[in-house]
């Protein structure tokens, strides 16, 4: 957990202290939706508001299945500086064009208001029939930023070195180590040269995440997603060896212009992300691709793994009460998802529950014993297929059916975004640490991407999108505040 000068913590009381005097008149429940790139956010998000806007079945969720969710709309957000999640278009894109919709780049809001009968006495005495629900996207890849806080520019350095080196990476690496190797960090600033040092290092993080074995994303997070600040010097700088003798470098050499570089951009981009909206929520929802991890090889997902330990670490888990309301932010509840589980039939989906389990182990360990509520499952936000039967070499697989997006192939075979197909994709194994233990050219699972389902408008009503298990996650969100 990164520490906060003084000044920041106050800051964060101030507002908490404001937090929490409209919170009795009218409460809020702030969600942070993460995950890394891909891992199925915008779906989540958009699959979730449309279910509970248009009364969706939801029997895991109590007060729905009780009767007493009477509705939610959409209200304006509360943070007028931040952009509005596009709901609309997402429905737009996955209802009528049945496409994905456009992935998470940056961090989005969107305010739902439920309104529901009151079933507990305080909730009676209080008048309290509403609950603004804040839903926040944003990309995980930024939390990876968070320990950088902790860290100074040489300890930055030699953790990140050490990782281009290590085995698996130096191949991506290497034209940024070649670059590197020519550098002096004691010769005077020259700004060419460290913006050919800073693009060679964005280019290998840049490799890094589009290489399908190694899927964990490093910091500094805001080079690939640079928005408005791209080109400028906080976001121009790389690792660097360090000088020989430090202590009287000086200050317009390449070393110490980086050094500043890097604090500048824990200043202008880690802290206000921190203080304005991580630290701000209430609870967390994490989603991860467990599947692709699975389906990439072992290195894959160890990697997954370490990257789930380093964002865990940034949460500060526990039961709140009035003083953690007061004078620091808590996240109570903490829900992890392996998304995408359409993808086999349901007599696996406890078995991709384990695995998602094992590798996030440690964290929930810890979470808990802070106090806080954790939840694993398993879900598929949109659930593309159905499940079926299929006959291979005499034998009945149970497989899934749906329509592979045009230009997926498997075993040679190319689709054409029209045609439905079953598909066995392979068993996953009863123990989830047989899979860290794969070898290289083992595959246990083959897969295509689908494209959302066919729906049909009831009544003139907007159809629902079909889900597994979004309700019972929604249970573990929002069921105790609406009580
Ligand atoms: P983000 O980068 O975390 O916002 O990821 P997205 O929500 O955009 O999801 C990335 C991709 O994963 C989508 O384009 C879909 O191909 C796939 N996907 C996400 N959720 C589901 C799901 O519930 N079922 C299926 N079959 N595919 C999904």
């Amino acid at each position: 957990m990164p520490n906060l000068s003084l000044l920041d913590d106050a800051q964060l009381t101030v507002s908490n202290l404001a937090h929490s005097a409209t919170e009795l008149v009218s409460p809020s429940l702030r969600i942070g939706v993460t995950g890394l790139s891909r891992a199925g956010k915008t779906v989540f998000l958009t699959s979730l508001i449309h279910a509970l806007m248009h009364a969706a079945n939801l029997p895991a969720l109590h007060a729905q299945r009780s009767g007493r969710l009477i509705g939610a709309r959409l209200t304006q957000q509360p943070d007028d500086g931040v952009a509005r999640f596009a709901i609309e278009d997402h429905v737009d894109a996955l209802i009528n064009d049945r496409v994905w919709p456009r992935s998470t780049r940056q961090i989005s809001q969107l305010r739902l208001t439920l309104r529901f009968e009151p079933q507990s006495g305080l909730s009676r005495v209080l008048g309290r029939s509403t609950l603004h629900l804040d839903m926040v996207d944003y990309p995980g890849e930024w939390l990876l930023d968070l320990p950088l806080l902790d860290q100074s520019f040489a300890q930055f350095s030699a953790e990140a070195l050490v990782k281009a080196r290590a085995t698996g990476r130096e191949r991506l690496a290497d034209p940024f180590l070649r670059v590197l190797n020519d550098i002096d960090v004691e010769a005077p600033l020259d700004d060419r040269i460290a913006n050919a040092l800073a693009e060679a290092y964005t280019e290998y993080l840049r490799a890094c995440r589009a290489d399908e074995t190694a899927l964990s994303m490093l910091p500094p997070g805001r080079f690939l997603m640079p928005g408005d600040m791209e080109g400028s010097p906080a976001l121009t700088f790389a690792p660097l060896e360090p000088p020989e003798d430090g202590a009287h470098l000086f200050n317009e050499t390449l070393y110490r212009a980086f050094e500043r570089r890097f604090e500048a951009y824990k200043r202008l981009v880690i802290k206000p992300f921190y203080i304005d909206h991580f630290a701000r929520l209430d609870r967390q929802v994490v989603l991860v691709d467990t599947l692709a991890a699975i389906n990439a090889g072992p290195e894959a997902m160890s990697d997954l793994q370490d990257a789930l330990v380093a964002i865990l670490k940034c949460f500060k888990p526990g039961k709140r009460n009035l003083i953690s309301n007061i004078f620091g932010p808590r996240i109570d509840r903490i829900a992890f998802a392996a998304t995408k589980a359409d993808h086999l039939h349901h007599e696996s989906h406890d078995r991709l529950e384990a695995i998602l389990a094992t590798l996030v182990g440690e964290a929930t360990r810890k979470a808990r014993f802070s106090g806080a509520q954790v939840q694993t499952l398993a879900l598929a936000s949109v659930r593309a297929t159905r499940e079926a039967k299929a006959r291979k070499n005499g034998q009945m697989l149970k497989a899934v059916a749906g329509v592979p997006i045009a230009g997926e192939t498997i075993n040679g075979e190319q689709f054409d975004g029209e045609r439905e197909v079953a598909i066995f994709p392979g068993d996953l194994p009863a123990d989830p640490n047989a899979l860290l233990r794969l070898g290289h050219d083992e595959q246990p699972l083959r897969f295509v991407r689908f494209r959302p389902p066919h729906l049909a408008a009831k009544n003139g009503e907007a159809p629902y999108l079909p889900h597994i298990r979004l309700d019972r996650l929604l249970e573990f969100l929002i069921g105790d505040k609406l009580n």
